[in-house]
């Protein structure tokens, strides 16, 4: 690895703390028609010692996803916090609002403009910025975020929505790591940002979306000199008791990695030698690790479901495994169906009731290599 500096603080002093090897990018769905193997990358996340960012080293030039189907979980998360937000008083009437959106999709301008607030011009100043798992993206984490605060108006509010690092600690999300995400925050890490730029914290607010995301509202020093709520004062105590910021904490990440895909491949195996038939539900990027690291091909699994239309005839990254619409699920009747993307679950349940009764089950893929494997209709 070559000397890693803090996207954050400039900091050079800090620790690997999880190393997935050579990883395909995955943006990167090839067709099916294109012979592999596909350029891999290294895949690693270093913590900074000096504020305790954890981020992905190095910076392969990736192209971009084929923009997915928004999960109706996203859909009515974003419709929770604007009411959430609103109700705290934060989204005046006739106020100017900027968004930092995802090249994911999920953009939540339809709501604020629904409450109110105009879109303001382009670079112009906003009395709401939201960035809704925008900034991640941003390989320079301390210019991404000095833009933001710039455009604030005077009293306005900042408002960030991370997947929380103390999430992926507690479910052991070992595969959120992936190229063109440069930072996986925890509420310790960005409040220390953001001291830097002169804003804090002062209200939070968390979802169960992604197993653990925190919105979290921000403002100048000079506007708002007041205390952060208990919401915010909360995540902070639990961050420290989950040590965010302790590297042996942040490796347990690699064993479990170790672990669950291990588990994958031995269900597989022994779901084909039972001569059952299994396919996937979900080509999403969290998918793509742990696929490769389970070394499954279409042998295993012969095809993994997606109800993106662009991502239809493309494969995933670093397998031969096809992407297939979901037109592909009413004609078989799979034995299993083995999700990538859990919070799809209670949708693709009710979309798709055929799997279960014809006597399917829905397998959510995170909880392979640990004791009880999630089932549908079970736990
Ligand atoms: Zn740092």
């Amino acid at each position: 690895m070559d000397e890693q500096s803090c996207r954050a603080c400039g900091g050079g002093v800090g620790d690997l703390v999880l190393d997935l090897g050579e990883q395909p990018a995955c943006d990167y769905f090839p067709g099916c028609d294109v012979a592999g193997p596909d350029p891999a990358y290294p895949l690693q996340m270093w913590l900074c010692s000096q504020c305790g960012l954890a981020q992905l080293v190095g910076d392969p030039t990736v192209p971009e996803e084929p923009r997915g189907t928004e999960p109706a979980a996203l859909v009515s998360q974003a419709a929770d916090a604007v009411r959430r937000v609103m109700a705290a008083g934060l989204l005046r009437r006739g106020g100017r609002v900027a968004e930092y959106g995802s090249p994911h999709g999920g953009s939540w301008l339809g709501l604020l403009n629904g409450c109110g607030l105009a879109t303001a011009p382009a670079s112009k100043p906003a009395d709401v910025i939201i960035d809704c798992f925008g900034m991640m993206h941003a390989p320079d984490q301390s210019s991404a975020l000095a833009e933001r605060a710039a455009r604030l108006a005077d009293g306005g509010v900042l408002l960030l929505q991370y997947h929380s690092l103390d999430a992926i600690i507690r479910s052991e999300q070992w595969n959120a790591l992936r190229h063109g995400h440069y930072a996986y925050y925890s509420t310790t890490a960005i409040v220390a940002m953001l001291a830097r730029t002169e804003f804090s914290p002062f209200a939070a607010w968390e979802f169960d979306l992604y197993g653990g995301t925190v919105l979290l509202a921000a403002g100048r020093d000079a506007d708002r000199p007041g205390e952060p709520d208990e919401a915010v004062r909360s995540l902070l105590a639990r961050d420290a008791a989950a040590g965010v910021r302790d590297a042996d904490v942040l490796t347990g990440l690699q064993t479990r990695a170790r672990l669950h895909a291990q588990g994958l491949r031995e269900w597989l195996v022994a779901e084909r030698s039972a001569g059952r038939t299994v396919v996937g539900y979900g080509a999403a990027s969290r998918a793509v690790a742990l696929l490769r690291l389970a070394e499954a091909d279409r042998s295993l699994l012969p095809a993994v479901i997606d109800a993106s239309p662009a991502k239809a005839g493309l494969r995933m990254p670093g397998t031969d495994i096809p992407i297939v619409s979901p037109a592909e699920l009413a004609k078989g009747e799979p034995d299993a169906v083995l999700l990538f993307v859990a919070d799809l679950r209670d949708e693709v349940r009710t979309a798709f009731p055929q799997i279960e009764e014809a006597g399917g089950q829905w397998i959510d893929a995170d909880s392979l290599g640990s004791f009880p494997v999630r089932r549908s209709g079970g736990l």
